[in-house]
């Protein structure tokens, strides 16, 4: 497809958002910013009506032809360049976006994708496309306890049964799961070849007999992740998710879109160098020359990292998936974040650890306790380091002793 004058687009998305979203508001000079928190904290009511509100721009997005954009137009995208996706999400940085939430994030970005391109024509219609328009939503059962940067070491069974599947095992650190109509969930169904090859990636109906979710209470103080028991849930074929075996690739493709999400500041996460600025004139120390240097480190790592995300988006091909280049915005953005929130630790001192009700204060506890998930979500910093080492700087890889059939590991 002939892809549309980058400018011309650029201004028509810049119209667009005009008509549905107010203008960004900057932080306050008094140095209370809006909303410094990475993980949200809020009772259930609350983060039902967040939810709500996430979904209605969803839809209005979806239904302007703005969602998915990278995704090729025969699988349900707009068939458009990773530079247009960086320019969309540049365009919006400019509006008040409602504030997402790792469910919204996951089912649009990482499950809507995953299935747009692995599903059949049938599941594009019956879930891929409710996905991106946000109508269900999806969380991803891909962590279990033995099985994080190990991914593909997963113990969750799956067994055919005739026409369905019987699916045992746990996982974990599920984000968004109790608001979650269906579950991307990796299972392994051959355990006699080597542990990747014996995946398969299915949809759970999150409401399925044998489902259980238990909530695990974070630092932050919300509980936006949770533990997920499956006991002989029962499912139909028809919600298998590519071949058969295929489930690994359907896992690491989910994991690049996961990247380019986390790393392209597309959603506000906690506080940014804006937010640290506004903190350090409202105390009055911009005059102090440390904090002059930690400012300027911040904004010149900011400013890395977007363009950084924009070299990223404008080398990588038209359509379809991301490729390891999106290991270096993530690693990028979890360390911003990190040092986002030291930098304002320094400023506020003490006052960081109590509520003394100075304003936009103690909200940057919030951020400090929550950025720290960053560093693990998605793949951790080590791992991210691992991936650009190996294939994008094409170093030797780590030893794989591995190379067996599942079964023949120990433990197993
Ligand atoms: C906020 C948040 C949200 C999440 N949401 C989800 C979700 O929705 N769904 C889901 O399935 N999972 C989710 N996760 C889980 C996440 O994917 C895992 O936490 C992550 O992959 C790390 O796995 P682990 O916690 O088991 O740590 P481990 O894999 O046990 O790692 C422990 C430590 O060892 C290091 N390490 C491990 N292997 C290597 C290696 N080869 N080289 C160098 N260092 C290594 C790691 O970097 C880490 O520091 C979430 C996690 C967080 C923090």
């Amino acid at each position: 497809m002939s892809q549309p004058d980058l400018d011309t687009w650029r201004a028509q998305v810049r119209q667009w958002l005009a008509t549905v979203l107010e203008p960004a508001r900057q932080p306050e000079s008094t140095g209370e910013p809006a909303d410094l928190a990475v993980f949200h904290n809020l009772p259930e009511d609350e983060e039902r009506a967040l939810l709500e509100r996430c979904r209605a721009h969803q839809r209005a997005r979806f239904d302007a032809g703005y969602q998915a954009l990278t995704l090729p137009e025969d699988v349900g995208g707009a068939g458009l360049t990773a530079a247009h996706a960086a320019a969309y999400a540049e365009e919006e940085s400019a509006f008040e976006v409602p504030p997402s939430t790792e469910l919204i994030s996951v089912t649009v970005r990482l499950v809507g994708m995953a299935v747009s391109l692995f599903g059949t024509v049938e599941q594009r219609a019956n879930y891929a496309r409710p996905f991106l328009r946000t109508d269900l939503l999806a969380c991803q059962l891909f962590s279990e306890p033995g099985a994080g940067s190990d991914l593909a070491a997963l113990r969750t069974r799956a067994r055919q049964d005739g026409e369905h599947w019987v699916i045992d095992g746990q996982k974990v650190w599920t984000s968004g799961a109790r608001f979650a109509d269906y579950g991307l969930l990796l299972a392994r169904t051959d355990p006699d070849v080597v542990k990747q090859a014996g995946i398969t990636a299915f949809l759970v109906p999150m409401d399925a007999p044998g489902v259980e979710v238990r909530p695990i209470r974070q630092m932050s103080g919300g509980a936006s992740f949770n533990e997920v028991f499956l006991s002989g849930v029962r499912i139909p074929d028809r919600l298998r998710i590519g071949r058969p075996g295929q489930g690994w690739e359907v896992a690491t493709t989910t994991l690049a879109f996961e990247r380019t999400a986390s790393g392209s500041g597309n959603r506000r996460k906690g506080g940014t160098f804006a937010d640290v600025l506004a903190l350090a004139r409202s105390l009055g120390r911009t005059g102090d020359p440390l904090v002059r240097q930690r400012l300027a480190d911040l904004y010149v790592r900011t400013e890395l990292r977007a363009a950084t995300v924009d070299r990223v988006a404008r080398t990588s091909a038209a359509g379809g998936r991301p490729g390891p280049e999106a290991s270096l915005t993530k690693l990028m953005a979890s360390d911003l974040l990190t040092r986002t929130g030291q930098v304002a630790a320094e400023l506020l001192g003490a006052r960081i650890s109590a509520d003394t009700g100075e304003p936009g204060t103690y909200a940057w506890t919030q951020h400090l306790l929550g950025a720290p998930g960053y560093r693990l979500a998605g793949g951790t910093d080590q791992i991210q380091r691992n991936l650009i080492g190996e294939r994008v700087l094409k170093l030797p890889p780590e030893p794989r002793v591995d190379r067996v059939p599942f079964s023949q590991l120990s433990g197993n």
